[in-house]
């Protein structure tokens, strides 16, 4: 079985303050629900990791997070897919944890409680944090540009190798069909 790691605002949903009148309301991005679905069909384990700066800095409850991850898995649901599991890190992003992205610990998380190794393993975030966990965890970076990648992409940081799709959906088309090596000879 394989398994990929999601990043959830900008990757699955719309950011919390994009044009929203409710800032609690959960909006997917387009094709995001469909992706999901797609690879749940594949066999493949979904695993959402996230950072949420926001319990810290206390302008999130836990409750409206609690709300915001069921309406997302609900909506997966829905959409044929499955979420099979949600990770974030609460805490500021000065607080020194090392969970907090692009630190690596929760990745090294996920991979403890899902029996898993980082190795190679498909990363799919929108923000520089992302990129930098899963290339320092030896995991495989990819680059969204709905969100924060749109102004991710131009960042000077950013490692020139790293793939780079329109949104999740076209990552997971990458995903589910690697353009075949045997090609380029
Ligand atoms: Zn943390």
């Amino acid at each position: 079985m394989q398994l990929v790691i999601l990043g959830s605002d900008g990757v699955i949903n719309a950011l919390p303050d994009e044009g929203s009148t409710s800032p609690l309301e959960w909006r997917p991005i387009r094709g995001s629900l469909e992706a999901i679905a797609r690879l749940h069909r594949a066999g493949w384990r979904i695993i959402v990791a996230s950072n949420q700066p926001e319990l810290a800095a206390n302008t999130l409850t836990p409750e409206e997070l609690v709300r915001q991850h069921d309406s997302m898995r609900r909506h997966a649901v829905e959409s044929g897919g499955v979420i099979d599991a949600i990770f974030y890190c609460p805490h500021a992003p000065d607080s020194g944890c090392g969970c907090h992205l692009p630190a690596t610990g929760l990745l090294e998380d996920i991979a403890a409680r899902q029996h898993i190794e980082l190795t190679g393993l498909p990363v799919i975030g929108d923000s520089l944090a992302y990129v930098q966990a899963a290339t320092a965890a030896g995991a495989r970076p990819l680059l969204v540009k709905t969100g924060r990648g749109f102004g991710t992409v131009s960042q000077p940081e950013l490692d020139p190798s790293v793939p780079v799709f329109n949104d999740l959906y076209s990552a997971t088309d990458y995903l589910l069909h690697p353009p075949n090596p045997a090609m380029e000879n």
